[in-house]
């Protein structure tokens, strides 16, 4: 499209060359033939502005909670070897001997948590646990835990958080968030 001005655009239009429309708050102009489509303000388009701010965000959380592929996405299908160790990363686990609970940052895969009592406690059917305090920090365990609702204190600035596991079974989630 070279040259163009408003009674170009305007004739275009007549012809059904090019079609005007108004998406996301921005006023767009396509060429129907190619389904091509521009827009006509100057604000950035949002697909290269948001991208980038997403990974620094992750990053940030990246250093706190290890690397990425640690973490347990909910919307992840589940694999059934993932009951089974190893695991890495943050976990809250319970010795099943002395009921102590431990949370921990697990640097290397392990398949045993050794507690202080000094009974090992094999690592199997780990469940997410989405921790998020009022200050606006979240946390991510692994949790052998079963009990309905289990408090945890937020590492940044010491709340008590109260977590309970959701109506599936599969994930403990922080009492009082979205509802
Ligand atoms: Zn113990
Ligand atoms: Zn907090």
């Amino acid at each position: 499209m070279e040259n163009i001005n408003i009674q170009s655009v305007r004739e275009l239009c007549q012809r059904g060359a090019l079609r005007a429309f108004a998406k996301d708050g921005g006023v767009y102009l396509e060429d129907t033939a190619t389904g091509e489509s521009v827009r006509l303000d100057n604000q950035p388009a949002k697909a290269s502005t948001a991208p980038q701010r997403e990974p620094e965000r992750r990053s940030r959380t990246e250093r706190v909670f290890g690397s990425r592929d640690t973490w347990d996405t909910p919307a992840q299908p589940r694999n059934p070897d993932s009951d089974q160790g190893p695991y890495k990363g943050f976990l809250m686990i319970q010795c099943e001997d002395c009921g102590e609970v431990k949370a921990y940052n697990a640097r290397r895969e392990t398949y045993g948590f050794k507690c202080k009592c000094g009974h090992e406690t094999p690592l199997e059917k780990l469940r997410p646990m989405f921790m998020h305090c009022k200050c606006g920090k979240t946390f991510r365990y692994k949790t052998n835990l079963t009990a309905k609702q289990h408090t945890h204190i937020c590492m940044d600035c010491g709340s008590p958080v109260d977590m309970e596991i959701n109506s599936r079974g599969t994930a403990y989630v922080t009492i009082g968030e979205r509802r």
